[in-house]
C-alpha cells in the first residue's frame, strides 16, 4: 500500500514525462511526503484540542455530535463537494486520499474536474463553520472566555498559516480558499489541461 505517491513521478493528471526542472512544481505542490503531511497537522489540530477540551469540561457528551460531524464531514462529505475536483483525487493507484489534508479519507466519489456548484461551495462552508462554531458556542455558554479566546486565537493563526503556506501552492483551484496566484495556476494547467 501506498504512503504518498511517487515524488518522481508526474500525477495522473499531468502530460509531463518527468518533473525534473518543471516550473509548474515550483509554486504548486503535486506530490506531498511526511514532511507537508505533519505540517498541516500542526497548524491545525491545536485548536481541535482546544474544542476538545472546552467542550469535555462542560460535559463529554457535548463531543459526540461534534466528533460524528468531524468524521462525516472530513471523512465524506468534503471529500464529495470539494476534493473530489482535486487533481490528487483522480489518481486512478490509490484507494485513499494521499495528500497533507484530508489524508486516508476514502475515495468513495467519482473525479469531477472543474468549479464546485453553488451547493457544493453551501455545504462547504456551512459543513466548515459549524465544525468550529460548534465549540465554540458550548465555550461561551460555560462562560469559559479566555478558553474561547484562545480557541479563536489558534482558529485564526490556523487560517493564516493555511492560507500563506498551503492554500497559495494548492493544485484543486476549484475550492475557494484556493490562494495559487495566475501565473502558477496557467503554468499547472498547462501540463494538466483536463483539470
Ligand atoms: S506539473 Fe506535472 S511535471 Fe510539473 S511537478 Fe507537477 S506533476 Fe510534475
Ligand atoms: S483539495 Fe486538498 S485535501 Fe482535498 S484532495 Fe486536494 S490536496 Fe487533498
Amino acid at each position: 500500500m501506498k504512503t504518498f505517491l511517487d515524488q518522481n513521478k508526474p500525477i495522473c493528471t499531468c502530460t509531463e514525462d518527468t518533473c525534473e526542472g518543471c516550473e509548474a512544481g515550483k509554486n504548486i505542490v503535486c506530490h506531498f511526503n511526511l514532511k507537508s503531511l505533519a505540517g498541516f497537522l500542526l497548524v491545525a489540530i491545536p485548536s481541535f484540542i482546544i474544542a476538545i477540551i472546552g467542550m469535555c469540561l462542560s460535559h463529554w457528551l457535548f463531543l459526540l455530535p461534534w466528533i460524528a460531524a468531524v468524521l462525516l464531514f472530513f471523512g465524506l462529505v468534503e471529500i464529495r463537494v470539494m476534493c473530489s475536483h482535486c487533481p490528487h483525487y483522480a489518481e486512478p493507484e490509490t484507494k485513499t486520499l494521499k495528500c497533507w489534508a484530508n489524508y486516508g479519507s476514502p475515495k468513495i466519489w467519482k473525479y469531477r474536474p472543474g468549479p464546485m456548484g453553488i451547493w457544493e461551495k453551501v455545504v462547504f462552508f456551512s459543513g466548515g463553520a459549524f465544525i468550529f462554531l460548534y465549540p465554540a458556542v458550548i465555550i461561551a455558554f460555560a462562560g469559559r472566555f479566555i478558553l474561547l479566546s484562545i480557541f479563536f486565537a489558534y482558529v485564526l493563526a490556523g487560517f493564516y498559516l493555511m492560507h500563506r503556506f498551503m492554500c497559495r501552492k494548492c493544485m484543486n483551484f476549484a475550492c475557494p480558499l484556493n490562494a495559487a496566484d495566475e501565473r502558477a495556476k496557467e503554468e499547472f494547467k498547462k501540463r494538466n489541461p483536463g483539470t
